[in-house]
């Protein structure tokens, strides 16, 4: 190779690590602040519905890293209460920092605030005006004071019945205390619970005639 092709060679490379740069670097994002008007438009109608109880200024908009179960990187958003605003941030940043999967964490609007459409998606989602499922009781996400968490892999399931939400979920249902084939698994020794029950949270898995094990609320 003589000198003037060597240098040229030299260049490229430099010019190629130069443009590959900022791909290898994903700023990690973590913040909260009081819903925007574009999301807020997003939501009426959808995970607030008219009627709705919950004053505006009582939720937060947040933007949070994580990583999905192939390792790839990605930012999410979520609406919450102010009140589990800093805990939410405190938690998803250690399960980022540990690289803990999160299939996705998107609104749920983008699934019409459809509840079931979000859990077989396995979306990891917070507010919602809502019932509890066959129920007349307002769910705690309704107030944004609850996260379910990879739903899909954590479903919740009726002890009596067995009936499975979503039903998408059923594959992930049953012998969980054994089983070690579920990816994600939320048990009392995963992360996701340790960090939600250090800031408070109660566990829907320890319910009696439910077990939801995708929930966590204050
Ligand atoms: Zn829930």
């Amino acid at each position: 190779m003589t000198r003037v092709a060597k240098t040229k060679a030299i260049h490229y490379v430099v010019a190629m690590l130069i443009w590959l740069l900022p791909l290898n670097i994903v700023a990690q994002v973590f913040t909260s602040a009081e819903v925007p008007d574009s999301i807020w438009n997003r939501m009426q109608g959808h995970s607030y519905p008219e009627g709705c109880t919950i004053a505006r200024n009582q939720l937060r908009y947040l933007r949070l890293s994580y990583c999905d179960f192939e390792g790839n990187e990605h930012i999410g958003q979520m609406v919450c209460n102010q009140l589990i605003s800093d805990d939410l941030l405190y938690i998803f940043r250690k399960l980022y920092e540990a690289r803990y999967p999160i299939a996705s964490i998107r609104l749920i609007d983008d699934y019409d605030a459809n509840d079931s459409l979000s859990m077989a998606a396995n979306n990891t989602s917070s507010f919602c005006y809502r019932m509890v499922h066959g129920s007349q009781t307002l769910s705690k996400h309704s107030r944004g004071m609850a996260v379910d968490v990879n739903p899909l892999y954590n479903p919740c399931v009726y002890v009596r019945s067995g009936k499975v939400l979503p039903t998408e979920g059923k594959p992930y249902a049953y012998q969980r205390t054994t089983r070690k084939d579920i990816p994600g698994k939320i048990d009392t020794t995963d992360l996701c619970y340790r960090l939600f029950t250090q800031r408070g949270f109660r566990w829907g898995g320890t319910w009696r005639s439910l077990k939801d094990y995708q929930h966590f609320e204050k």
